[in-house]
């Protein structure tokens, strides 16, 4: 007897949907998986077997086949278990295809017969909508976020006994504790640090990349931390992007819901290529860049993460999307992501801030690395000093708290959208003619800069639209001043920090 199932396969962080065929027939026994499964899922054979026979189900001595529909398609991990098993149920009468064929089924099977979580559950159940899906116990929190009508079970017997309508669907256990999201760390712990702080809530603003340059001790890995508190919430349709990638690198915390704040990964600059950016197995999964999607990658010593990784970073930070392939296949992933990084000004980290200890071959080579066009990509570049010892032991109260400049960069980005992108980041020639136009004084300033070598064209462009965020955090109207357009030119570090512009 042939039976059909529904499940679905992901790939990226797209949801695909399989039919599990399975044909049931005499001859010599044997069970056999076609249809373009990868090893892990060629593997589902043992799985199903053993869990079939620990649950006490007849395992039929057979000639079982099981084709995994469209068969164009590379079927990806052990999700596909359940659909195979219930399937050989159904081929073989142990369960009726009536009570069967309304759901889609998506889990492990452990050989004891336990349904075990799989990753990508959320991309997973877009290619189910028609059906009412079933998953392991431990994915049911996830799937409840974009289907409250899933269902789940702990094993195979449980599931049986709920498709019969012998036992009710069973419910997870509630969380043990009220999961909270991690607060994020408040800007109001920074004392001084002036022009990092106006950095920070210009980045934040603009969607402008931003690189820190000092010594060690300095504080930019405790500014590029308050970053992302700096960000608005998440809207609904990130919010579910964000959790769809999330979600496919099982770092998705469902009990708590759907996230409400923006992403901070910080990843070390010995993470591989793959952790970075993404691939490795036939599932291309999404790395850091993608995790960070929707919020903020800060990337410390800067000048340690190998070339290769530098490079992988250029179409991302153009697109806001990497593109992964591996055999045949080839995926998108959302990179859209604000990237803060941080260097030292020289291997030994000193630089010009006090006893530097380096040849200048070794500045030299150690500059190099950072140059050309991911340098480029950073509209705003500014140097960290350490902070003032007056300033640290001075009133004991910090600056403006997070949350107030979370509301003007909320209003500025209003303001953005309003010229039809989501920050001023994306606004390029054109698009900076119309919506950042110069006042006399601005023009004639940029081109003293650009005549003196000062400014490139692009980085003449780029001030500008740092200046247009500028206006817009201060809620002011028209052609750009002068003053406005020279703190943009400051805070790119052109050439104010020559050790920034090798
Ligand atoms: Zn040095």
């Amino acid at each position: 007897m042939l039976a059909k199932v529904r499940s679905a396969t992901v790939l990226g962080v797209e949801g695909h949907p399989v039919r599990v065929e399975v044909h049931v027939a005499q001859g010599l026994p044997c069970f056999t998986v076609v249809g373009l499964p990868d090893a892990s899922c060629r593997e589902s054979r043992d799985r199903v077997r053993a869990a079939v026979q620990s649950s006490k189900f007849t395992w039929q001595q057979q000639r079982i086949t099981v084709n995994l529909a469209p068969t164009s398609l590379r079927k990806v991990g052990s999700g596909l278990d359940l659909a195979m098993a219930v399937g050989m149920l159904v081929a073989t009468h142990q369960l009726s295809e009536r009570v069967t064929a309304h759901l889609g089924y998506l889990a492990e099977l452990g050989l004891d017969g336990s349904l075990r979580p799989v990753p990508g559950v959320l991309p997973a159940l877009d290619a189910l909508s028609e059906v009412r899906p079933v998953v392991a116990l431990a994915n049911l929190a996830e799937a409840r976020l974009l289907r409250p009508d899933a269902v789940g079970a702990a094993d195979l017997r449980e599931l049986v006994a709920a498709l019969r309508g012998d036992e009710p669907w069973p419910e997870p256990p509630p969380p043990h504790a009220p999961s909270l999201a991690p607060a994020h760390k408040d800007l109001s712990d920074v004392q001084g640090h002036v022009i990092a702080r106006a950095a920070l809530e210009v980045a934040a603003a603009g969607g402008h990349h931003l690189l820190m340059s000092g010594p060690p001790g300095a504080g930019k890995t405790m500014l590029a931390e308050r970053l992302v508190g700096l960000l608005p919430d998440l809207d609904e349709r990130r919010a579910m992007q964000v959790s769809r990638v999330h979600s496919v690198a099982s770092q998705l915390r469902a009990e708590a819901g759907l996230p409400t704040r923006p992403p901070y990964r910080a990843p070390h600059h010995t993470a591989s290529l793959v952790a970075m950016i993404g691939g490795g197995s036939s599932m291309l999964r999404p790395g850091e860049i993608s995790l960070a999607s929707g919020g903020v990658l800060f990337l410390d010593e800067l000048g340690e993460f190998p070339v290769a990784h530098l490079e992988a970073f250029r179409q991302p930070l153009e697109h806001a999307v990497v593109h992964l392939s591996r055999a045949q296949h080839h995926v998108v992933l959302p990179a859209d992501f604000l990237l803060v990084a941080a260097t030292n000004p020289c291997p030994c980290g000193v630089g010009e801030w006090g006893a530097c200890t380096c040849s200048p071959t070794q500045v030299a080579r150690y500059r190099r690395r950072l140059s050309g066009p991911i340098l480029d990509r950073f509209d705003l570049r500014i140097g960290v000093d350490p902070p003032d010892p007056t300033s640290v032991l001075g009133t004991g109260s910090g600056g403006e708290r997070s949350s107030a400049v979370r509301s003007r960069v909320a209003a500025a980005r209003a303001r953005a959208r309003a010229r039809g992108v989501s920050t001023n980041r994306q606004l390029d020639g054109e698009q900076l003619d119309l919506h950042a136009p110069l006042s006399d004084g601005a023009r004639r300033l940029l081109r003293s800069h650009l005549a003196e070598g000062r400014l490139s064209m692009r980085g003449a462009q780029r001030a500008r639209a740092v200046a247009l965020t500028l206006a817009d955090l201060a809620g002011v109207d028209g052609p750009l001043d002068a003053d406005r357009v020279e703190q943009a030119v400051s805070l790119r570090g052109e050439p104010a920090r020559p050790e920034l512009v090798p």
